[in-house]
């Protein structure tokens, strides 16, 4: 008898998620100091995290041998405070994965469709699958999500849309006026789970207004992360907003202490500090600008992009990904995003995206 028999097809078919190449393994295949390594590969905070996080969880350590607040009662009034949402519609996850998890988990049964687009953030697939769901990916459109088509894909089995808004890896936006015509058509029977990681990044005009929309779309499902602009990757917290009947059932599906005292009090100081968040988007913008425009003197194509990140496309993207891990540049390759000839990197500090652009010149 093999183990694999024991397995529902359904998750033997899951392709293991690609994440960025960690620094440490970088070093040891290519014999770096790890110190001279740049990664720009999973769009983290080139800054850092913010130095109130940083002092909050010097402070907090101590506690760590209690369990945490199961409710994350503190973080969830921060957050209800900042963006004026009702507590009881605010779940807290390990990282917005874990939310978007949450999501697929309350809802999904087997044989249930979930749309999602050509090119969209690969979670979305994997939750799906793990479900038993059927994943129903829609072409994209140069690049960008596709709503026409989205919503033409729409069955009498479909139960839940994914958005990423701005989508990564390929950084396109959806305009808030044809996101809102697209809730508004689709029935209120389907959860459409709203994606909105890279919101910090986006200029004010274009800022998402998706949490005002909650009190008419009681399908919305909306996801928020600490991992990029509030630089706490490493500790996983992010959180989602919904109706409070779809939230207390999220919450029936939730590991009691699914988010770590350390994340919920950094969160919490993160959050507060404005100033922080303010300066990472500076620098995104002239980082955004300084590998545009090394993009363009290269003659090398890129999508315009609203997040920390840029994919660009490169002949043999695969030897060139090569030839900068050799250079001790990490950038993502995206052939399991469907798109072979780019490559991704995210937006660093200025000497960091110098020595990208640098080392990226001699290769190309
Ligand atoms: C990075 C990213 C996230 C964040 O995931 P966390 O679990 O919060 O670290 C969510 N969605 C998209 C599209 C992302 O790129």
């Amino acid at each position: 008898m093999s183990i694999q028999s024991l397995i529902p097809t359904y998750i033997c078919d899951i392709a293991p998620y690609q994440g960025g190449k960690p620094i440490s393994e970088v070093a040891r295949e290519h014999h770096l100091e790890e110190s001279s390594i740049v990664k720009l590969a999973s769009n983290e905070n080139p800054l850092g995290m913010s130095p109130k996080a940083r002092d909050v969880i010097l402070k907090s350590i101590d506690q760590i041998y209690r369990y945490p607040d199961g409710n994350a009662f503190r973080l969830k009034n921060a957050v209800s405070l900042k963006f004026n949402l009702h507590p009881e519609s605010l779940i807290f996850g390990n990282g917005s994965n874990d939310v978007l998890e949450l999501a697929s988990r309350t809802f999904l049964k087997v044989g249930d469709e979930v749309i999602f687009s050509q090119h969209a953030f690969a979670v979305y697939s994997l939750v799906t699958q793990a479900m038993g769901a059927i994943g129903v990916k829609v072409p994209a459109k140069d690049f960008a999500h596709d709503l026409a088509k989205m919503f033409a894909a729409i069955s009498p089995k479909t139960k839940m849309i994914f958005i990423a808004n701005p989508n990564n890896p390929t950084g396109t936006l959806i305009s808030k006026e044809e996101l809102k015509t697209f809730l508004t058509k689709v029935p209120s029977h389907i959860i459409v789970v709203l994606d909105e990681a890279y919101d910090e990044y986006l200029e004010i005009e274009n800022k998402s207004e998706s949490f005002s929309w909650l009190s008419q779309f009681s399908n919305l499902i909306i996801s928020r992360s600490f991992s990029k602009a509030y630089g706490l990757a490493g500790l996983r917290v992010g959180f989602g907003v919904s109706d409070p009947e779809i939230i207390q059932f999220m919450n029936r599906v939730r590991q009691p202490f699914n988010v770590n005292s350390l994340a919920q009090d950094a969160a919490v100081a993160a959050l507060m500090d404005e100033a922080f968040v303010s300066e990472s988007k500076i620098l995104n913008n002239n980082g955004k600008k300084q590998l545009e425009s090394a993009f363009q003197r290269l003659k090398l194509s890129f999508i315009p992009t609203f997040g920390n990140f840029i994919s660009f496309k490169v002949d043999k993207a695969p030897q060139v990904y090569e030839a900068l891990l050799k250079a001790g540049i990490i950038v993502r390759p995206v052939t399991n995003y469907e798109m072979p000839d780019y490559l991704r990197v995210s937006i660093g500090l200025k000497v960091e995206n110098e020595r990208f652009i640098q080392a990226l010149e001699a290769i190309i």
